[in-house]
């Protein structure tokens, strides 16, 4: 049997097709057809008003309405898990109408209060404490940086889903979130742990560390929701680690030359951050070497410790690397490049330099 794109055919466009509803015109995103259940077909005025952005209909003289799978249901006098049933093994049939695949991404004020929302709502389970403390995190650590469990559980999910809405939160342009097929939101979810990825107080976007590794071989991907009905790809966000007692503008704007770590992946910057107490920028596996020097330059740094994990090492196209020495080097900022091969002390010789430097 032929496998169809559940989206596609649950689409009301394709159920108003299978269903040779007659339509009468078209505003926008909105459809007006002649009504199953109170019109006949004959008539000249549509009462059915089908939203094809959010795959429900409504009819104005009769109120029935629903989703596109409780339409057909209705019609056909059936449940709606036979309907959804019937649907997924016909061929559909779509209407030129452009449903969102991939939503415009919303800025980083309205995602950071989303994502702090939605972090909330969530647990940090016995067993990714247990990893975070084996890492060296202290319970105050974890708590300040927002290290939570990601629920998979598909009920609470949409439950956890339906509160961010009752708080009057918008999904859609939020990476992560997406319509399930029953159109309501749910996210996409894998086990592991939410590293939240902070820029200028302001959480840019959700980083992943896998409880195992996934295709590729990777244990970091982003919480990004793209070829998801109504979903969001999240972009490659970088965050700054900073003493909690300085604030942002002091960061950047400050005479005094800085030493700083970059390092390759969010979970390594923390360990170097947790391990030396320096400014960490932490980077996904691929970064745009302009972002670099700008944020080095505004910070007024004089020396940058490179730290690669091994993962990256192995699987990013070293002319990232080359590219991020070079300019960096090109504007007179010294580059020690390093490969954290410990798994968790790395960077502590940089703690005792650190201190040397203070006193
Ligand atoms: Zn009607």
């Amino acid at each position: 049997m032929k496998n169809y794109n559940v989206f596609e055919c649950v689409n009301i466009t394709n159920v108003i097709n299978q269903l040779h509803i007659k339509k009468i015109n078209q505003i926008g995103y909105n459809i007006y057809a002649v009504c199953p259940f109170c019109q006949s077909s004959n008539e000249k005025k549509g009462y059915l008003k089908i939203n094809t952005l959010k795959n429900v209909y409504v009819c104005k003289q009769c109120e029935s309405s629903g989703s596109s799978i409780d339409l057909y249901a209705n019609v056909n006098f059936i449940t709606t898990k036979a309907a959804y049933k019937m649907l997924l093994r016909k061929k559909p049939i779509l209407d030129n109408i452009s449903y969102t695949y991939n939503n415009p991404i919303k800025d980083e004020y309205y995602r950071d209060l989303v994502y702090r929302s939605f972090l909330e709502k969530l647990q940090l389970n016995d067993f990714h404490c247990k990893k975070l403390k084996d890492m060296k995190f202290t319970d105050e650590y974890i708590r300040d940086n927002l290290f939570k469990s990601i629920e998979v559980n598909n009920n609470k999910k949409k439950l956890i889903c339906m509160e961010l809405q009752k708080e009057g939160f918008k999904l859609e342009g939020i990476p992560g979130f997406f319509q399930d097929t029953d159109f309501k939101w749910n996210y996409k979810s894998h086990k592991g742990i939410f590293i939240p990825v902070v820029l200028d107080g302001k959480i840019q976007g959700l980083r992943i560390l896998l409880d195992e590794k996934y295709d590729l071989d990777t244990k970091n991907i982003w919480f990004s929701s793209n070829n998801e009905y109504n979903g969001t790809k999240a972009t490659n966000w970088a965050m700054v680690l900073k003493d909690k007692n300085i604030n942002w503008i002091d960061t950047y704007n400050s005479n005094n030359k800085k030493s700083i770590i970059i390092a390759t992946e969010m979970i390594l910057a923390h360990k170097l951050f947790n391990n030396t107490n320096k400014i960490v920028i932490g980077i996904p596996n691929n970064i745009d070497k302009d972002w670099i020097l700008n944020i080095t330059k505004k910070m007024n740094v004089s020396e940058v410790f490179l730290y690669a994990d091994q993962y990256t090492l192995l699987h990013t196209s070293t002319l990232m690397y080359k590219n991020i020495i070079k300019v960096l080097e090109d504007n007179n900022i010294k580059v020690d490049f390093r490969v954290a091969l410990t798994e968790n002390d790395i960077g502590s010789d940089l703690k005792q330099q650190n201190n040397k430097k203070i006193a």
